[in-house]
């Protein structure tokens, strides 16, 4: 459903993005990992058509979405890193608020509101305002507007950052259960929660895919020792010289 092509973004002499190519079907959930500065938020931004990427093409169903970003944005949700929250309006007027935005018909309008409140589990604080949230509660918010018009594709930048561990569950049984529903590229610093969610993973390091694999080959690779995602996930970042020859085996983008 979503094919990204070769796609490379350039601030000045400086390469974010690197010649990035991947694809993502219908119903996957995708962790996209890197270091701080690695690309991530660019990659984002430029797939949520935030961002004209200096060159390349990402076609959603086909369609590519820089010629019909208006009609893209319809069928995508997108949580970003700092969400857009207006927080002096109330949970409940806010999500209204979205759901006039992005198109979600008349009628359908209330129906949806009761949905995401439900799936969400905001209904008992409906009518607080933002402001007065705590941020697991202001994090699901953001969710909330991400997928109050069902998008076909979820993309969550950092969606449990500053969080609390039980804030953190409830966020992942949230993404968890919209897997039924739609494709979700998710991207976080912390490694145990992509391997509780996700069923692939894309390492992204210097602006250039390094790894792409699915998460149980990868991680059921090393037998009789299976490697946790931390584990890999250092492997990429070490000098080769630093590497067993099982790792360095294990780098075949390098
Ligand atoms: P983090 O995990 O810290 O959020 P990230 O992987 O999301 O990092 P990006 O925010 O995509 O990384 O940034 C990638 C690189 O591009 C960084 O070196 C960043 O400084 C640079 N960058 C991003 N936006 C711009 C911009 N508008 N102008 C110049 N450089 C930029």
């Amino acid at each position: 459903m979503l094919k990204v092509e070769q796609v490379s973004q350039h601030f000045g002499s400086f390469r974010a993005l690197d010649e990035i190519s991947f694809e993502m079907n219908k119903g996957e959930i995708v962790g996209l990992l890197g270091k701080n500065g690695a690309g991530k938020t660019t990659l984002m931004r430029i797939l949520t058509t935030f961002a004209a990427p200096s060159s390349g093409l990402v076609l959603m169903n086909g369609e590519n979405i820089a010629k019909h970003s208006l009609n893209i944005r319809k069928k995508l949700g997108y949580l970003p890193e700092n969400p857009p929250l207006y927080t002096d309006m109330t949970v409940q007027s806010y999500l209204k608020f979205a759901a006039e935005i992005k198109d979600v018909a008349k009628n359908k309008q209330q129906s949806q509101l009761a949905k995401v409140l439900h799936e969400c589990d905001l209904e008992k604080v409906k009518h607080k305002t933002i402001a007065t949230l705590s941020k697991g509660y202001k994090q699901r918010v953001g969710i909330a507007q991400a997928i109050i018009h069902e998008p076909q594709l979820l993309i969550l930048d950092e969606p449990t950052s500053g969080l609390d561990p039980i804030q953190i569950q409830q966020v992942l049984t949230l993404i968890k259960q919209q897997r039924e529903q739609r494709t979700l590229l998710l991207s976080t610093h912390n490694l145990s929660e992509i391997e509780q969610v996700a069923q692939r993973v894309i390492l992204i390091k210097s602006g250039k895919i390094v790894l792409d694999k699915a998460l149980d080959t990868l991680l059921s690779a090393n037998q009789p020792s299976p490697l946790t995602l931390e584990q890999v996930f250092f492997s990429y970042h070490q000098a080769p010289s630093q590497l067993s020859d099982q790792a360095r085996e294990r780098r075949p983008h390098e």
